[in-house]
């Protein structure tokens, strides 16, 4: 096993990846901003070192920084969580140049699968479903570009190769307004990730958003581990996640899964990772892949019984696969409601300090959060302070529990989205199951 893991993030992913670390004997650095220096890992951490300021650009997404904590504690590996520079194949690539292991896949296919345009390529070589598209990347040819609309069939969505976060999109509903949407486009793309290129798909217009998570070695196995369906969004944001994806039948699964499964293989996927796929209609679109560990991957973990964050760091100690795809049943259901400090009605961000908590517990019952009385939430990062997951036989029993959780759930001092969460599990369409991603911003009025 690795000898000692730094720990490249903050929050509640650092802490969930330390605990993975202490189950398996495996030492920790925790690497911080100053403002972060009492975060619950920091202080759990056998070592921990101050890397910068609070902006985010001098400390964690300092690579420099990152890799000379790693030299002066003389890790082994460093674990880069979600966000910052987990999808950063420069990033990846400089790790492995100074001697150290990534917990990830190869900078080769971070950098594939961060080109979506390369990434849909690969996929439909692999024999995943993609969304009828271009095909590749748009140039300047104006004629050919309204043949390849023509043929996709109005509407049409132009997206960004570099794109992320939800930017770098444009709905086009008619041929009179492409033109200007592509270039418009393309100088939004260039000015925001510095790759002016774009690419055309069909616009899907009501989808749900389900997601495939898989588990490869990098020596030839890949299992996947089920559906997530995270079609609850607000702005392209996930709100709330749950694990199997309602209607979703054990064939489906199975067939979309086994797809994604082999495509890893193909590219010689290694590590963690999730397909995301538009579904409308009973089909699946591939649409992009992530190569880290997700936000939400507690509830697969629930439903199936595997701790996603230990399966990364045996991967990354060279373990070949230790479970096989038989070994993964789907039992019950679980539900992931992000807790952030926001207002629930304008969502503005709310840091501040937290005067008191007191978490929800019970059977069925996780919460996976770094706060405490007396912690102040810095202004500088990501909004979302814990994720509280419930789990039950049935989707039923994972609502219930879920409510008196979040009635349970005591944040105060600062303002949090729980009114929101629990208007969400009391409205009848969620309960019922299957909504699109367009839901929760009707539902809020705001489309
Ligand atoms: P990002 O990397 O910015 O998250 P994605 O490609 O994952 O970009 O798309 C983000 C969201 O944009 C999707 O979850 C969906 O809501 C919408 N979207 C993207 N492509 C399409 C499409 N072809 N049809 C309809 N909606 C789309």
């Amino acid at each position: 096993m690795l000898d000692k893991v730094v720990i490249a993030n903050r929050g509640e992913i650092a802490l969930r990846i330390l605990r993975a670390c202490k189950e398996l004997g495996i030492k920790t650095v925790a690497v911080h901003s100053t403002v972060d220096k009492n975060l619950k890992h920091v202080l759990l951490a056998d070592e921990s070192i101050c890397i910068g300021p609070a902006s985010a650009t001098e400390s964690y997404l300092n690579i420099p920084r990152i890799i000379s904590a790693a030299e002066v504690t003389d890790a082994a590996a460093i674990h880069p969580g979600y966000g910052f520079l987990a999808e950063n194949a420069d990033f990846a690539e400089q790790v492995e140049n100074s001697g150290f292991i990534f917990v990830g896949p190869t900078p080769d296919v971070i950098r594939m699968m961060g080109d979506k345009v390369s990434a849909i390529e690969a996929m439909k070589k692999a024999g995943v479903p993609c969304v009828p598209g271009s095909g590749g990347p748009l140039d300047d040819d104006e004629e050919k570009n309204k043949k390849i609309a023509r043929r996709i069939g109005y509407p049409v969505i132009i997206k960004a190769a570099g794109g992320g976060g939800g930017r770098g999109m444009r709905v086009v509903r008619e041929e009179k307004d492409l033109l200007k949407s592509i270039s418009a486009t393309q100088s939004e793309a260039r000015a925001a990730f510095g790759n002016p290129v774009v690419y055309m798909e069909k616009f899907l217009e009501n989808p749900r958003h389900i997601e495939i998570q898989v588990l490869a070695d990098g020596q030839g196995n890949a299992i996947h581990l089920g559906e997530r369906d995270c079609s609850m969004q607000r702005r392209h944001q996930k709100v709330v996640e749950e694990a199997p994806a309602p209607g979703i039948t054990v064939e489906m699964r199975k067939s979309i899964g086994e797809r994604c499964a082999r495509a890893c293989v193909e590219i010689g996927y290694r590590g963690a990772g999730t397909f995301e796929f538009l579904y409308e209609n009973g089909e699946f679109y591939f649409i992009e892949m992530n190569t880290r560990i997700q936000v939400e991957h507690p509830v697969t973990e629930l439903v199936t019984g595997i701790d996603l964050v230990k399966e990364q760091l045996r991967i990354a100690a060279g373990r070949p696969l230790s479970i096989s795809q038989e070994d993964i049943v789907i039992r019950g259901h679980a539900i992931e409601c992000r807790i952030n400090a926001e207002d629930p009605k304008t969502f503005m961000p709310s840091p501040g300090l937290i005067s008191r908590f007191h978490p929800p517990g019970g059977m069925g019952v996780r919460w996976d959060s770094h706060i405490y009385t007396e912690y102040r939430v810095p202004p500088n990062y990501d909004s979302m302070i814990g994720k509280l997951i419930t789990y039950g036989e049935n989707r039923d029993v994972a609502i219930a529990r879920m409510r008196h959780a979040l009635n349970e759930l005591i944040v105060e001092g600062i303002k949090t989205n729980v009114p929101l969460q629990k208007d969400i599990m009391a409205d009848e369409n969620f309960q019922h199951g299957g909504t699109n991603i367009h839901y929760l911003e009707k539902k809020l009025g705001m489309s």
